[in-house]
C-alpha cells in the first residue's frame, strides 16, 4: 500500500489519498475529507497561527442555489483551539 501520508489527527493528507480511501463526495457536506477544486488548502488561525481543521463544504449548484466561480466549492474551517474562529475560502477551475 502507498504511503497516503494520513496523520493521526486526521487533519492531513498526501498524493495517494485517492488511492486508499477514494476520492471524496463532491456535494455539500459536513465534516469528512474535503474535495478540493484545485489543490489541498489550510488557513492558519488568526489567534494562535495553527493549522485550521476541515469544518464543511459546500458545493457549486447544490440545493442552497449558490455559485463559486466556474464549478467552485466553498470551504469552512475552524481552529480546535479557538473554535470561534471560522475561516471561509473557495475554489474553481
Ligand atoms: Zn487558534
Amino acid at each position: 500500500m502507498p504511503d497516503a501520508g494520513i496523520d493521526v489527527e486526521g487533519i492531513g493528507y498526501g498524493p495517494h489519498l485517492d488511492e486508499v480511501i477514494g476520492t471524496p463526495t463532491q456535494s455539500d457536506k459536513l465534516g469528512g475529507w474535503p474535495n478540493w477544486v484545485q489543490y489541498r488548502e489550510r488557513p492558519s488561525c488568526r489567534e494562535c497561527g495553527a493549522e485550521m481543521i476541515h469544518l464543511y463544504q459546500l458545493d457549486d449548484g447544490g440545493p442552497h442555489d449558490l455559485m463559486f466561480g466556474d464549478a467552485g466549492c466553498a470551504y469552512v474551517s475552524y481552529c480546535r483551539s479557538h473554535p470561534e474562529v471560522m475561516t471561509p475560502l473557495w475554489q474553481c477551475h
